[in-house]
């Protein structure tokens, strides 16, 4: 099997460790790749790195904001042009279908080009400052060092919603992806190179989280640590950067609610809920996994739904038409079946799936059936926690104030779809759910210039559109006495 290497100060290493670890095929359940197993030694070159390249007067603090867009939309290019190749890696590494992974490489390269054209539009202010004799003006800066972690489910795309912002900023980055999903980012790596970033901009460290993850987030010279993935992770992380007080952002999971009223259009809104959650096997942290629905409409609904659900097709993810892939890993495949049983024990009813998938199409892969529940109560652990699998809830409700009441019950905060045709709904129901993300009468939309981020447990902070830049940088003030004024040594001015 091919030995992958890490991307340290511009060059393809060896892990300091000399470990590598095997990565698997979910479609085949078999492994395919050796990433390198990292540990600390290795963190330490890549932040050594990455803070030689921020030093003040290095080929990249050199750059104009001008020449380091430029950059970011060179890279966007390279990665049109390998979108096809790194798409396929990631459905090898991570089992999501190449429909969807080919989809993202291609709509990647807007970020890098949105963010590279933002590069040189970071300006201060000039501050009519309220003493006389005195110009006082602000300076945005980048921050330094930045870790990025990210998790399995969307490789490249969750990277690049840091990378973008980060560099765009001026700052250097230590890149460590998913253990389960590194093959793709490895290779994402050569493409930096050829774009012309200098050495040490952007470097990739694999592994494990204990292992490579925890020395980065503690480094102290990593000034800000971008994480995607669990909330219990996030909350860890959190703890950590505390203790060395750094900046975060945290993409963290999510339970959201998909409601549909009795005046919506009932065939849109059922495609909007299977899309919620069968798309990408539910391995999305904006899974819909929990569908409120109007009682009026509530049987309807849910036989329309399984008509739709029980019919995708399961199998290669490679191939086109397949609508539903294995899911990523083996650890979650059997996390996934055990909240299918704890739903049953809960006393939900399982109208669809419910298992493991046996069909042939399916060959030896890590597959769940489309799975749904009905007769959920909102305080089951199935209507709380997140599965990340192909497991809806459906929940009934009679009135609006009971589905704002349900919808905002769990922790997280994450996004909420809502289907209706009430102009009053459409514009009452986004203001009063806890959700940073709000879709009406659409799901899973999502671009480089909309904000995204989490309410509550969902996280901290906000990824694509303008915002996502500030996370990337620091204010500076600056005073310049104009005066000449002999200044009395004992007051402040
Ligand atoms: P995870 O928390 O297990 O791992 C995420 C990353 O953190 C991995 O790279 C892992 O190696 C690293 N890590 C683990 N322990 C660490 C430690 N102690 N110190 C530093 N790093 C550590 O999550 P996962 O299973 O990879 O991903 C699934 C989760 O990600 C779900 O909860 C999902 O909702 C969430 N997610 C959120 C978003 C978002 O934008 N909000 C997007 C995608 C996924």
């Amino acid at each position: 099997m091919n030995k992958q290497q890490l991307l340290i100060n511009g060059a393809f290493v060896d892990p300091c460790t000399n470990a590598w670890y095997e990565s698997f095929n979910p479609f085949t359940g078999k492994p395919w790749t050796l990433i390198p197993r990292a540990g600390k030694d290795d963190v330490d070159r890549a932040v050594a790195a990455a803070k030689s390249a921020f030093t003040y007067g290095s080929d990249w603090r050199k750059l104009t904001a001008t020449a380091r867009g430029a950059l970011l939309r060179k890279l966007g290019d390279l990665i049109s042009q390998n979108a096809a190749r790194l798409a396929e890696i990631e459905t090898t590494d991570n089992g999501k279908l190449f429909a969807e992974m080919r989809g993202q490489l291609t709509y990647i390269p807007q970020w890098f080009h949105y963010f590279g054209g933002l590069a040189d539009k970071i300006e201060g202010r000039a501050i009519p400052i309220d003493k006389p004799g005195v110009l006082n003006y602000t300076r945005e800066e980048p921050l330094g060092v930045v870790a990025a972690i990210t998790a399995w489910n969307s490789p490249l795309m969750l990277a690049t919603w840091k990378l973008a912002p980060a560099l765009a900023a001026g700052n250097t980055v230590v890149w460590k992806p998913s253990e389960y999903s590194s093959a793709s980012a490895l290779a994402f790596g050569e493409l930096f190179e050829q774009a012309g970033f200098p050495p040490g901009v952007v470097n990739i460290v694999t592994g494990f989280g204990n292992e490579v993850g925890e020395p980065l987030v503690t480094h102290p010279d990593v000034a800000k640590i971008a994480f995607t993935g669990g909330d219990k992770t996030g909350e860890h992380i959190y703890e950590l950067a505390a203790k060395g007080i750094k900046r975060v952002t945290l993409e963290l999971g999510g339970k959201s609610a998909n409601i549909v009223f009795d005046d919506a259009d009932m065939d849109e809104a059922v495609k909007g809920v299977v899309s919620g959650i069968f798309a990408a096997t539910g391995q999305t942290c904006i899974a819909g996994s929990r569908a409120l629905i109007q009682r009026k409409i509530h049987d309807e609904f849910v036989e329309k739904l399984l008509a739709l659900a029980k019919n995708a097709r399961m199998g290669d993810p490679l191939e086109l038409t397949t609508q539903l892939g294995p899911v990523a890993t083996r650890p979650q495949y059997d996390k996934i079946l055990d909240y299918i049983r704890i739903a049953k024990q809960e006393g939900a009813a399982c109208v669809l799936g419910g298992a493991a998938a046996t069909r042939p199409e399916c060959g030896s892969g890590w597959f769940v059936e489309p799975t749904v529940f009905t007769g959920v109560d909102p305080k089951m652990r199935i209507a709380t926690e997140e599965v990340f699998g192909p497991v809806l809830s459906i929940i009934p409700f009679d009135e609006e104030e009971d589905a704002i009441r349900i919808a905002n019950s769990t922790v997280f905060g994450l996004a909420a779809g809502v289907w209706t045709t009430s102009i009053r709904r459409a514009i009452m129901m986004p203001e009063r759910l806890e959700a940073g993300t709000v879709w009406v009468n659409t799901y899973r939309a999502h671009s480089y210039m909309s904000p995204f981020g989490g309410y509550k447990r969902s996280g901290i902070g906000r990824e694509s559109g303008i915002e996502a830049i500030r996370e990337y940088l620091q204010t500076k003030s600056v005073w310049i006495d104009i005066a000449g004024n002999a200044q009395n040594p004992f007051v402040m001015r």
